[in-house]
């Protein structure tokens, strides 16, 4: 029984060695795979005939003879299989299609958000179009308290629900597998394999938008704590004595920076007779002012908006070196809907940064603006998917 099993595996370990050659290099005759792999011609000739049968090696015509037959050259094929992402923002959810490559090929958007029912109907519909068993696994990035064990969500976004069972839904629904993690997290890990994080090994990605919370990956890998919670960056302290946060506590970064902090700060202002383009955005409708019209106006040069950026820059810097200090991380990547790079905020941001940090601690230190923007988390959910899918694909040998 133990042969069987060996033998098994063995053939599994080589099937994975020829799809990782053939992903990796493009395009590769048999002759280069035996190289590649260091398996024997019949081996390499009979994984190929496989994996063409399951279509995720396609034939690629001939290349190049130093003599006799034309060798047959063959690919990967990217979209054998596909991988279906699920970005809860906070005004609405993106679905998004990645290939085996992580590459987005379709993106949809369904804004009915607090009904998690039309959510899923749009998950099941896309499934359906795509074929269930062309579907790798359905990765859904969520904001609020994830139960671990369940895959149940606590709350979402900024409606009131709770106690939802997700992912059973989900599954149910679609007769796929899914996994749920918070967003921040998938983002960190699609900058650090497609975007912005260049294999970093210890990186951290902030998310600045309606709230602030960061992703941390350690040794390679997303740090999640005890019970999945970490990276809640918003809800640390920088003033004892600042503005109440929802969470209950004063002065958090998250009641001074975000998005909802910045349209309150504007919105005083206002009130107290400041001067501001925002006003005419929002056709005096003060309670329209969101923090991205904030950044906006402050892009426009409206003195106000400036100065409200220059000083979300300066508080964000201060709470980003406490973060410098604390995991001494290779880069740190800033995403979010406040985030322009080369913007004010970004701007004011790495200069308090450069400035305050300490020498030791930021040397070969880069912070750089996110890369893929609104796809980070889509592009996360297919790396956690892909690194998972070829380990398994060890399992896929008949
Ligand atoms: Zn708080």
């Amino acid at each position: 029984m133990n042969g069987v099993k060996n033998s098994k595996l063995v053939q599994s370990i080589n099937r994975l060695a020829v799809l990782k050659a053939i992903r990796d290099h493009g395009q590769l005759s048999k002759t280069e795979l035996c190289e590649a792999t260091g398996l024997s011609h019949p081996t390499v000739a009979a994984i190929v005939e496989g994996l063409c049968r399951e279509g995720f090696v396609d034939d690629a015509g001939y290349g190049n003879s130093s003599g006799g037959r034309k060798p047959a050259i063959f690919e990967f094929n990217p979209r054998a299989r596909y991988i279906i992402g699920v970005d809860f923002k906070r005004d609405n959810v993106v679905l998004g299609v990645a290939d085996l490559a992580a590459s987005i090929i379709e993106r949809r958007t369904i804004d009915n958000l607090p009904n998690v029912e039309a959510v899923a109907d749009g998950i099941a519909a896309l499934v359906e179009e795509l074929g269930r068993e062309r579907i790798v696994s359905i990765g859904v990035g969520a904001r609020g308290f994830i139960d671990d064990h369940t895959g149940s969500l606590q709350w979402i976004a900024n409606t009131r629900k709770t106690n939802i069972p997700l992912k059973e839904l989900l599954e149910k629904r679609t007769g796929c597998d899914v996994f749920i993690d918070h967003n921040y997290n998938l983002a960190a890990l699609g900058e650090r394999n497609f975007g912005a994080g260049r294999k970093a090994r210890d990186l951290i990605y902030i998310n600045v938008g309606t709230g602030i919370s960061a992703g941390l990956i350690i040794n390679g890998h997303i740090y999640r704590g005890r019970l999945g919670q970490a990276g809640e960056f918003g809800h640390t302290v920088v003033d004892i004595n600042g503005s109440p946060c929802e969470c209950g506590r004063k002065g958090c970064l998250e009641s001074l920076v975000s998005g909802a902090a910045l349209a309150r700060a504007a919105v005083e202002a206002l009130q107290r007779g400041d001067k501001s383009k925002l006003a005419d955005i929002t056709e005096g409708n003060l309670s329209r002012i969101s923090g991205v019209h904030v950044i906006e106006c402050a892009e426009k040069g409206d003195s106000l908006c400036l100065e409200l950026s220059r000083r979300a820059g300066e508080i964000l810097g201060a709470g980003i070196i406490n973060l410098i200090n604390l995991f001494n991380p290779e880069m740190i990547i800033v995403g979010g809907s406040l985030i322009r790079p080369g913007g004010v905020l970004m701007k004011t941001l790495a200069e308090t940064v450069d400035r305050d940090a300490d020498r030791a601690t930021r040397q070969d230190f880069k912070l750089v603006a996110s890369e893929l923007g609104g796809d980070a988390v889509l592009i996360g959910v297919a790396t956690l998917v892909l690194e998972d899918w070829l380990q398994l694909t060890l399992e896929g040998v008949n």
